[in-house]
């Protein structure tokens, strides 16, 4: 059974209808990447899947439950975390302040020490403030504020957006160790080579309409479908 079910998903900002018959199965802890332009809908499907998203129609089964009318509260109870784009830690807090709030917000988190296990770039700089990191380091104390609450199914928002290119090889590596950690996770991305990379199942949505679905090997090959709906080679892939 899928953990994550998307059936017949449309979203609404006011009049604008962004999301159109969305269909989306994802296999527990399997990692799948949404790709598709900018303005395609990614981050709408993450916010339709939270319930942050202003009105939505469809259904949405989460190990077989249908969640589409729980709360935002209810939805995060369930086990389903979204890191957002851009970073929302607390610039004044340190690292460990900032992954302890998280912690404290979690009915069965995980250990703070583990984040910084996984994490040893925050591990070096538990004292610092938020404001004070650079942005791949607030990338992962954003993705560790998310698993420290112990997620079973983690949402990341185009988690390479903005960072240098050694810094994106970090985050791979790291990315690569949380999902040896039983969660499935669903991520954004116009870096194609990083979804690529990390990813093993991916959807490509265009004007919030599917329009492939399949293994990220047989992506690999479908240099037609990279053209035309991916941005491919832009400056993060390289
Ligand atoms: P990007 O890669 O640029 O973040 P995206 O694929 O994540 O793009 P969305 O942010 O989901 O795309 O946007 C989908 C459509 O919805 C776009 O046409 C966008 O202009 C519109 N949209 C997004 N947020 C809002 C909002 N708060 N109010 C109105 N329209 C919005």
């Amino acid at each position: 059974m899928s953990i994550l079910e998307l059936s017949g998903v449309n979203a609404y900002y006011g009049n604008s209808h962004v999301l159109f018959d969305l269909e989306m199965a994802i296999e527990e802890n399997d990692v799948v990447t949404l790709l598709g332009r900018n303005g395609a809908g990614k981050t709408t499907t993450l916010r339709a899947i939270t319930g942050t998203v202003p009105r939505r129609e469809g259904h949405i089964e989460y190990r077989g439950e249908d969640i589409s009318d729980l709360s935002v509260e209810g939805i995060s109870q369930r086990g389903i975390k979204l890191v957002p784009e851009g970073r929302r830690i607390f610039p004044t807090l340190t690292v460990t302040e900032n992954i302890q709030l998280a912690h404290e917000l979690a009915a069965e988190p995980r250990e703070i020490e583990e984040m910084f296990d996984i994490f040893p770039v925050l591990d070096e700089l538990r004292k610092n403030r938020g404001q004070n990191l650079s942005g791949g380091e607030q990338q992962m104390l954003s993705v560790a504020r998310a698993l420290v609450q112990n997620p079973d199914l983690l949402l990341l928002d185009e988690p390479t957006e903005g960072l240098a290119p050694v810094i994106v090889e970090d985050l791979r590596e790291v990315l690569g160790d949380v999902v040896e950690r039983d969660v499935t996770v669903l991520m954004t991305e116009q870096n194609v080579d990083f979804a690529l990379d990390l990813g093993e199942q991916a959807y490509i949505i265009d004007k919030g309409s599917n329009v492939w679905e399949g293994s990220v090997d047989d992506l690999q090959d479908r240099e037609d479908l990279l053209d035309e709906y991916l941005s491919v080679g832009g400056a993060e892939a390289e």
